[in-house]
């Protein structure tokens, strides 16, 4: 799964104002890729769950 973890080393993931994560609702410093609250783990869970689901929309690794 090339390309699929986001990079947290990047400023624009923190902000200084805890928000209620998207996914969670715990408070996160942390903004996603669209500048959304949301942890890094949830989020990274998030992608991981939306790349499962288009494999499984294409097939794609069933035998
Ligand atoms: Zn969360």
């Amino acid at each position: 799964m090339p390309g699929t973890l986001l990079d947290w080393r990047d400023s624009s993931h923190w902000s200084w104002e805890q928000l209620p994560c998207r996914y969670c609702g715990s408070p996160t410093h942390l903004r996603d890729s669209r500048g959304k609250p949301a942890d890094k783990v949830c989020a990274e869970q998030a992608l991981a769950d939306q790349a499962a689901e288009a494999a499984d929309a294409y097939e794609i690794g069933n035998p």
